[in-house]
């Protein structure tokens, strides 16, 4: 069982999800660095992984978005496409209010798209940001890349893009429930009209995270996301990130998932890196690149992600965004695949709900998330 392999490698290394803090894996980033660089070390075992909903989601049907991507990258089909046809399933599945249809809208109630994709071998990525209308947005993101000399086309001209494709534009993609969730936020916020602007984003900000608290929201959907990356027997590696985004959002704000280098980075010769969480946080420090150049140097998928996670906690100094331990108030996860096929799904916080989906010729699973700072509720 993948579940079984990679929990006894976890454990081997005594890095059990939410047991281990940040100077054992510093400890496990210094063992690891004597060994041959694991894109030169393996022979490639084909591997799908993901952000938690990849394994979770259906929309329906009888496959999650790991399962879908494993299945026809495997059957032959191009990574890149197995990988965006999965993340269809989570983008039109209306339950996911991180993604596509149904996502969280933006302040105005109005859902905008953010996504990118880039393909290893073929060494071209496409992105679209603050796209309305098309609930497949890492789609259009695949045209640009496919169809354009451009990496990214936002707002109004992504969706004339996408309209000159041939995709439908609809009107309003929030399902009810998005709709419901964002009238609430609305009638909670408006009974403080009158605030600065300064205080008005502050009310917004804490009436979100109180409708966290009260489970009306998944945490993982206020931010929310999914990354997916998938490497084949022959070693392309493929990756592609499509969100709606922080929910409420200033409308016009793209966080880092339509950004090459942020949400989403591939080099076939090392692996692919992918994010959820606080996009500004990762814009900062452009953590899914550095993450595949730590790959490049030889990391595994797990250090790899931790020495881009501690960038972060060095480069968050603000007030604001720290806890009283003076850690980040924040979370962000990583989501590393190396050429290799090895994985590791990683994040400031991990905790008992956050996991990864991978799916391997063992089958899919979730496999637990590692913090950074151990788990946080
Ligand atoms: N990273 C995304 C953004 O900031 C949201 C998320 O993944 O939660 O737009």
């Amino acid at each position: 069982m993948t579940n079984a392999i990679n929990r006894r490698q976890l454990l081997a290394g005594g890095l059990a999800a939410g047991t281990m803090g940040a100077g054992v894996l510093a400890g496990s980033s210094a063992s690891r660095a004597v060994q041959a660089p694991a894109v030169h070390s393996a022979k490639t075992k084909p591997a799908v992984i993901a952000s938690g909903n990849g394994n979770i989601y259906k929309n329906g049907g009888t496959e999650t978005c790991v399962e879908r991507a494993f299945r026809l990258m495997t059957e032959g089909t191009d990574v890149l496409e197995a990988l965006i046809a999965g993340v269809n399933i989570v983008e039109e599945d209306p339950e996911d209010t991180s993604v596509g249809f149904g996502g969280l809208p933006d302040a105005d109630g109005r859902v905008t798209l953010d996504s990118c994709c880039m393909h290893g071998p073929k060494k071209r990525a496409g992105g679209v940001g603050a796209l309305k209308g098309v609930r497949t947005p890492s789609k259009v993101a695949h045209m640009v890349a496919e169809q354009t000399d451009h990496h990214l086309l936002v707002g109004e001209g992504a969706q004339t893009f996408a309209r000159n494709m041939g995709f439908s534009i609809e009107d309003d993609l929030n399902s009810t429930r998005s709709r419901q969730l964002w009238l609430e936020w609305k009638r909670r916020t408006d009974s403080r009209h009158y605030l600065n602007p300064a205080e008005r984003a502050a009310v917004g900000h804490t009436v979100g995270l109180q409708m966290v608290a009260e489970g009306k929201i998944d945490p993982d959907h206020y931010y929310g996301t999914i990354n997916c990356n998938g490497v084949n027997a022959a070693g392309d590696v493929c990756g592609v990130t499509t969100t709606s985004g922080l929910a409420w959002k200033i409308p016009g704000r793209v966080g880092d998932s339509p950004i090459l280098g942020a949400g989403l980075y591939v080099d076939n010769t090392a692996g692919a890196a992918g994010s959820t969480g606080r996009g500004e946080a990762n814009l900062y420090n452009l953590a899914s690149f550095l993450i595949v150049e730590k790959l490049r140097e030889g990391l595994h998928p797990k250090d790899a992600g931790i020495a881009a996670l501690r960038r972060i906690v060095e480069n968050t100094v603000e007030r604001r965004l720290l806890d009283e331990a003076g850690r980040p108030a924040f979370n962000v996860n990583f989501y590393v695949l190396s050429k290799s096929g090895e994985h590791a799904g990683v994040a400031l916080y991990g905790g008992p709900t956050r996991r990864y989906a991978v799916a391997t010729e063992a089958g899919s699973d979730l496999l637990p998330i590692e913090g950074l700072f151990g788990d946080r509720t």
